[in-house]
């Protein structure tokens, strides 16, 4: 059983080619950040460009690597949303255009399930199932009581955690995306500063990281006009501890509240080590009947391998789509 999938809903332009579910077989990334470094964020207009001049070179490299032709294929899946629309679009219609001309079946693909499927690759999902899903464009505690059946317990009410980091990263100097930098100065740093952890003690499973990002930008505006040098690896220690401690304390409150046998780390600020290791501790420390599925490091972020597995899922649960597929921004569970 083979599984061609396309991811385009950012910055990234990848195929793959994932067996059964569960095994990469391939799994081309293309990467355009330098490309939008120099703007501090992603361009839409450069990033929808890219993608068409990437697509189908990444589709032939993708088929190449696994050894496989169109015949050997189930089907083919795709994110369909949330995203760039100019970017969604391109491998929207990429996928439509092979499944047409090889009369494959098209499977419509959420990329925030995709974000939870990367975990796929390190074991079996069992129900009922939390997911702490963070990333560049969501924060979201997922309750996922049977097989593809998503329910979001909460969510960010206004910045997602990854945009906070690029935000303070890019007062500080770092380039885009500042995640993985914020992260390494934080192991050198210490928590002095005591930020604010928003909504940490509310009676939910939301958050807010604007709060934490202005406070955060205040300190270092007010020290320089006092000419002030700060202890950059101190304020990176700080600001991540404030993001730690709240993503931390309502998955805790999620997993008091509903029972589940695992739960899933997922998204590109699960890549933060900082977060894994304190994720690691608790559930060891007050949830050790409930098993870690932590994403892998390189499967965090952006790739067609995690659609390729919730593609899988998709498909057995009979979930199709025709020629009319359109991309939605907006999509949600
Ligand atoms: P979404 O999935 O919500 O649509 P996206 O696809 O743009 O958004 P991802 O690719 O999943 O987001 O994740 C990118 C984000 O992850 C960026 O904001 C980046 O700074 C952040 N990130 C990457 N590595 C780390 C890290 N080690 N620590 C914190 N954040 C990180
Ligand atoms: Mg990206
Ligand atoms: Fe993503």
């Amino acid at each position: 059983k083979l599984i061609l999938s396309f991811e385009t809903s950012c910055d990234e332009t990848s195929i793959a080619v994932i067996e059964n579910g569960d095994t990469i077989l391939s799994n081309i990334v293309a990467t355009q950040i330098d490309s939008h470094q120099r703007f501090g964020g992603v361009v839409p207009e450069v990033a929808s460009r890219h993608h068409i001049e990437q697509i189908t070179h990444c589709l032939n490299e993708a088929l190449e690597t696994a050894k496989v032709d169109y015949n050997d294929l189930s089907a083919v899946a795709v994110t369909y949303g949330p995203g760039l629309v100019g970017s969604l679009l391109i491998g929207v219609t990429a996928a439509k255009a092979v499944a047409f001309a090889h009369d494959l079946p098209l499977v419509p693909i959420n990329h925030m399930a995709g974000h939870i499927y990367a975990a796929r690759f390190v074991d079996q999902f069992k129900y009922p199932q939390m997911a702490l899903l963070v990333s560049g464009g969501h924060t979201e505690i997922v309750y996922i009581e049977s097989e593809y059946d998503f329910k979001v317990l909460g969510e960010t009410r206004d910045d997602a955690a990854g945009e906070a980091y690029d935000k303070i990263g890019r007062v500080l100097g770092v380039n885009y995306p500042a995640g993985k930098t914020i992260d390494e100065w934080a192991h050198e740093g210490h928590d002095t500063f005591n930020f604010p952890r928003a909504m940490e003690k509310d009676d939910n499973y939301d958050f807010s990281f604007s709060g934490l990002k202005s406070s955060f930008i205040n300190t270092v505006h007010n020290a320089e006009q006092r000419e002030e040098k700060l202890d950059t690896k101190d304020l990176a220690a700080s600001f991540q501890q404030s993001v730690i401690d709240v993503l931390a304390s309502k998955t805790e409150r999620a997993l008091a509240d509903y029972p589940v046998k695992q739960l899933v780390l997922a998204g590109g600020v699960a890549a933060n080590q900082g977060l894994r290791d304190r994720i690691e501790k608790d559930l060891n420390q007050k949830f050790s009947n409930v098993q870690l599925l932590m994403a892998p490091l390189k499967l965090c972020g952006d790739n067609a391998a995690m659609i390729g597995a919730a593609g899988q899922v998709a498909f057995d649960h009979k979930k199709r789509t025709d020629m009319s597929l359109n991309a939605v921004p907006g999509l949600s569970f």
